[in-house]
Order: structure tokens, then C-alpha cells, then sequence
């Protein structure tokens, strides 16, 4: 089995870290596969997928991108190119699966972060991130995707090398379709490690 990273940001987004650094962290803790999923933007996977090669990194890199819908986050593996952002969640999924990508819902229920909250928009995604490092809600992610029969992943959803691993999947393949029967382990952020992350995120921008 393949220990896969599948939900992290880089500079590309709102996260800390380069991506380079983000890669060779991952490698440092023993993760075989990992997604970099910025905010509206391949641009971090296609730097990562480059970078990998240049450097013939013992890491595989799945692209990834956390979309931005009218009713909250969509993770999207597979793809190597944008998604449209501000679409319905529905109008979103079909599009990504014309594009042949995987999509998963963001962390279902976590208001304060964008997760969305209509259950109906269960029926669209391929698999639900049901268990996330930083939402509190996960058991109504997860209720829910027993109630509607989708799989579910996790996710560090790391901004920062430090965070990278989390959570982790376990794919049997570093194939994108392989994340449909990923089996996940983690743990969430206690609510000091997010306290104390927020406040160093803080004073590297003052
Ligand atoms: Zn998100
Ligand atoms: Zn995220």
C-alpha cells in the first residue's frame, strides 16, 4: 500500500511552505504519494510534478485543486488544468468528470472554513473527505456519506511542512482512481496546535 498525502497547500494558495519544501518533507516522513491542493489553482501540482521530475524525487505527485463552489470546497484530483470557481457544487462535479477528474467534497459542515452544508450536495461528489486534521464536524461528514453510499478519504489539509501527514491514505495504487477505495488514518489538530499555527501564520506577516 501506498502512504498518500492527499489534501495540502503551498505558496500557491494561502499556504506557508514552497512547494519544494513541501515535497522534500514529504519524503522525509516516509509519504510515497502526494496532492498539492491550492485554493482555485493547479498551478502548485504542475510546479510539484516539475520539480519531481527535475530532481527524480522518490515521490509521486496525483495533481490536485480545492475548488471554490457556490455552496463551499471541492477537492479535485487528476486534472491538469483549472476548475471553474463559483459554480454550483453540481454544475462543478459534472464538469470535473468531464475532465476525467475525482472529486471529493472539502470538509463537509465545517462553516467557518467554507465545508459545505447542503446534504443534497452529497448526491454530486465521487467520495467525501470525512475525516479532516482541522473540522470539527467530521462525524456529520461521515454520517452523511454512510447515508448516500460514497467513500471516504482524509485529509491533513496541512498549510505548512509541518502539518504534512497528518492524516493519510492508503491507496493500492498511485493510480487517481485508486483514492476511491482509499483507507484513511490521522489524527485531527488539537485546538492548540490551530491556535498556535494561526498565531505563527500572524506574525510572519507582520
Ligand atoms: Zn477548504
Ligand atoms: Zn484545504
Amino acid at each position: 500500500m501506498l502512504k498518500a498525502e492527499l489534501h495540502v497547500h503551498s505558496r500557491y494558495s494561502d499556504g506557508l511552505d514552497s512547494v519544494e519544501k513541501l515535497l522534500k518533507e514529504a519524503i522525509e516522513r516516509g509519504l510515497d504519494v502526494i496532492s498539492i491542493t491550492d485554493h482555485d489553482t493547479i498551478d502548485g501540482s504542475l510546479d510539484a510534478i516539475e520539480f519531481v521530475e527535475a530532481e527524480k524525487l522518490e515521490i509521486i505527485v496525483i495533481p490536485g485543486i480545492e475548488v471554490s463552489t457556490s455552496s463551499g470546497h471541492l477537492l479535485v484530483y487528476g486534472i491538469l488544468r483549472d476548475v471553474e470557481s463559483n459554480l454550483s457544487m453540481e454544475d462543478t462535479c459534472i464538469s470535473v468528470r468531464e475532465m476525467g477528474g475525482i472529486s471529493a467534497l472539502a470538509h463537509p459542515f465545517d462553516v467557518l472554513r467554507k465545508g459545505t452544508t447542503k446534504v443534497s450536495d452529497y448526491r454530486f461528489a465521487d467520495c467525501i473527505e470525512v475525516f479532516n486534521a482541522k473540522n470539527y464536524f467530521n462525524f456529520l461528514a461521515s454520517f452523511f456519506a454512510k447515508r448516500f453510499g460514497k467513500h471516504g478519504i482524509g485529509g491533513s489539509d496541512a498549510h505548512c511542512a509541518k502539518h504534512l501527514g497528518l492524516v493519510v491514505n492508503y491507496l493500492s495504487s498511485a493510480d487517481k482512481s485508486a483514492i476511491l477505495n482509499a483507507l484513511f488514518d490521522g489524527k485531527r489538530q488539537s485546538f492548540i496546535e490551530r491556535v498556535s499555527f494561526l498565531l505563527s501564520r500572524i506574525s510572519q506577516k507582520l
